[in-house]
């Protein structure tokens, strides 16, 4: 809770600080009034971020939505995630493609929910990525087990953050996480989903060089 009140707090008393300003004059002056505008609605973009955030971790946690075992391929659930992120990569000057041509792959999972893991995943792999960078998804075909891998060429992570990586509101740099957006609980709501699957996420990674996040899926049987 304390974590939760800290991270709301602070785009709380941005927007009552733009409020103020514009009321108390700013709204007249029309070279600010817009600009204090628009980071007023980018605070609240964040606010609602971390709500839905932590709405998807309390209803994973508290089983409300179960999870909803069906059979679907993963290659098109992955192709449909990477045409909805085309434009974020574009705008970060970073390209999201499979590293090669796969024929359908069915499994046995929460479509929708693995769809919110490679969202999540890949949306990390854009914030954290370089100019010109590649994020690549590979499937690995291990007989009763699909492995399922997204990977980078951006910044890496150090290996003493790893462990800790998937806790809720962890950040390996607080500043980059925020400026981009992250509400620090992408990696926790993956690593849940995963595990209610009864599957497990795996990270390896080097400064400087990338990241790799892979996780397991049963195929269709
Ligand atoms: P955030 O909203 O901050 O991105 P996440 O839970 O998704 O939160 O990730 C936690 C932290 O892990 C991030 O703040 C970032 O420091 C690090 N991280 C996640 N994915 C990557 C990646 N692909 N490359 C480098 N660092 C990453």
């Amino acid at each position: 809770l304390g974590n939760v009140s800290h991270e709301l707090k602070t785009p709380i008393f941005n927007i009552q600080g733009y409020i103020l300003t514009l009321l108390e004059g700013a709204l007249e002056d029309k070279e600010i009034n817009r600009k204090y505008l628009l980071r007023t609605e980018k605070s609240v973009e964040r606010m609602i971020s971390i709500v839905e955030d932590l709405e998807s971790i309390s209803h994973l946690e508290t089983n409300v939505e179960k999870i909803k075992f069906e059979q679907f391929d993963v290659v098109a659930t992955c192709g449909a995630v990477l045409d909805a992120l085309e434009d974020k990569a574009k705008k970060n000057a970073v390209s999201i493609i499979f590293d090669k041509e796969y024929a359908p792959i069915f499994v046995q999972a929460d479509e929708q929910k693995i769809s919110q893991v490679l969202t999540n995943l890949l949306v990390n792999s854009i914030k954290y990525g370089n100019q010109n960078g590649i994020s690549k998804v590979r499937f690995f075909d291990m007989n009763d087990v699909v492995l399922v891998e997204v990977s980078d060429d951006g910044i890496g992570i150090q290996e003493p953050h790893l462990a800790r990586l998937c806790e809720r509101f962890y950040r390996v740099d607080d500043s980059r996480s925020r400026e981009k957006g992250g509400t620090g609980l992408g990696l926790s709501i993956v690593k849940h989903i995963i595990e209610s699957h009864q599957q497990t996420l795996n990270i390896r990674s080097t400064v400087g060089v990338g990241s790799t996040f892979s996780f397991t899926l049963k195929k269709e049987e």
